[in-house]
């Protein structure tokens, strides 16, 4: 009786390194890592309003200081 890993990518259903099924991983590296992409821009996103308000907020602070310096 033997165990077989899966070491197909449930993403583009290509093999991957048997190794890399061995840790758990079910994607070859190359959709792991657009995955991971992924995961980054949807943390982004979640946190985009509220820098960019503060991104707004310290251009026109700085505007305004240049505005007083001249
Ligand atoms: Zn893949």
């Amino acid at each position: 009786m033997s165990i077989t890993i899966s070491n197909i990518c449930i993403d583009c259903q290509e093999t991957f390194n048997p190794r890399r099924a061995a840790f758990g991983y079910r994607t070859c590296l190359e959709c792991g890592e657009s995955r991971a992409q992924v995961e980054i821009k949807r943390k982004a996103k979640c946190t985009a309003p509220a820098y960019n308000k503060g991104a707004y907020q310290y251009v026109g602070t700085r505007q305004v200081a240049l505005g007083v310096g001249k």
